[in-house]
């Protein structure tokens, strides 16, 4: 881990300690302020605390052109970005987060190039140019076990991945082991996650895309996490159906797998087109160059995997479909393989902070 990035953090944390102007933005400056000085633990947990508001770089009178500098989402931003290398598993792939942008968007092109070739390879030009239709078509373009097999297996090595994340994040932040008790904290996390209640700022939503207080962040974050979970809750049904009850895809229109699929599908593509729009026009001094190229690849991904889920739900019965299955999967599988090295960490690491920050809060003390 870089000193300097480590020295910024400190310096910042501790000039706000002095102020503390900023103590009812968000959980960082509660956790700030339990502690007099600060360790590399604790600066790496309020980095992940940090959800990138901006509140606190705007209202800031230290901010630039001031001689202090102060720029605290940039200096918890790049100390964040280390943290998710640090904490990754296996460590031997941390060096996927030098350039992550550039790596995801890599790792996204191969993918849905060996899906292409594979098909192509296996099941020839008629899986790409005929129309396939009725129970299995999807199949009759990729295998059901050339998806089964290998979506299984790096379902477990991601599961196993973050949850090794965690546990280094949790010990290296200093965070102990947690108790029955401690339920709780967990309930308090979910609940703080499921409304984005940080996103909420003072009341009047973050500064972003620039200083201007708005709300459109936190709507496109709640379109983003709730399509996630809906598409999420749509493949393992329709996995249920498929497995357990040999009734393959396609799915009538009316049916689980298809109503969930189509609503998460609309809203992850509407809100991961809209932090799109955000990212392209937002201030960049509050960002990290880095976390910017990081942030743009994940979301861009989660763009194209819904928009060409969306696809083939249109074009199902075309001849247009095993193209638009074997790009969508393609797409699928980036995804997939770059989840523990990119963008997603955020979404468990903050749940870990928030669960530290909930127990520190509920104890009175560190
Ligand atoms: S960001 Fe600036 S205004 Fe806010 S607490 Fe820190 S020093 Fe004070
Ligand atoms: S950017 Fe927002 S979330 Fe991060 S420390 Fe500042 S006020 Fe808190």
């Amino acid at each position: 881990m870089s000193s300097s990035v480590l020295k910024e953090a400190d310096r910042v944390m501790t000039i706000c300690n002095a102020c503390r102007y900023c103590e009812g933005f968000c959980a960082v400056f509660p956790a700030m302020e339990l502690r007099r000085t600060f360790t590399a633990a604790d600066l790496k947990y309020f980095a992940n605390l940090c959800h990138n508001c901006r509140g606190c770089y705007y209202a800031c009178q230290y901010a630039p052109p001031h001689e202090f500098g102060l720029n605290v989402p940039k200096a918890l931003g790049e100390l964040r970005l280390e943290t998710y290398a640090q904490f990754s598993w296996p460590s031997a792939l941390k060096g996927l987060f030098l350039n992550n942008g550039l790596v995801v968007g890599l790792v996204a092109a191969l993918s849905v190039a060996v899906v292409v070739l594979l098909t192509l390879l296996f099941k020839g030009h008629a899986a790409f140019f005929g129309t396939h239709t009725g129970a299995g078509a999807f199949y009759r373009v990729v295998p059901y076990t050339a998806i089964l097999l290998p979506f299984t297996a790096l379902g477990v090595f991601i599961l196993v991945s973050l949850w090794k994340g965690v546990a280094n994040l949790w010990r290296e932040t200093g965070g102990q082991p947690l108790e029955l008790r401690d339920l709780k904290a967990h309930r308090q996390a979910v609940w703080d996650v499921l409304r984005l209640r940080y996103l909420e700022g003072g009341g009047e939503g973050c500064n972003y895309p620039d200083e201007r207080f708005s709300m459109v962040r936190r709507y496109f974050h709640h379109a983003v996490f709730y399509g996630f979970m809906l598409c999420l809750a749509s493949t393992s049904i329709a996995f249920f159906y498929d497995h357990f009850l040999c009734r393959p895809a396609p799915y009538p229109f009316w049916s689980w797998p298809v109503v969930l699929g189509t609503v998460g599908g609309l809203a992850l593509l509407a809100g991961s087109g809209g932090m799109l729009y955000l990212k392209k026009h937002m201030d960049r001094a509050p960002a990290s160059p880095e976390g910017f190229g990081m942030d743009i690849a994940f979301t861009a991904l989660l763009f194209l995997t819904s928009l060409t889920g969306m696809l083939v739900l249109m074009f199902r019965e075309t001849a247009a479909m095993g193209t638009l299955l074997t790009v969508h999967l393609g797409f699928v599988l980036g995804l997939f393989v770059s989840m523990p090295y990119g963008k997603f960490l955020h979404a468990v690491y903050r749940y870990a902070a928030l669960v530290r920050h909930a127990l520190e809060q509920k104890r009175g003390g560190v």
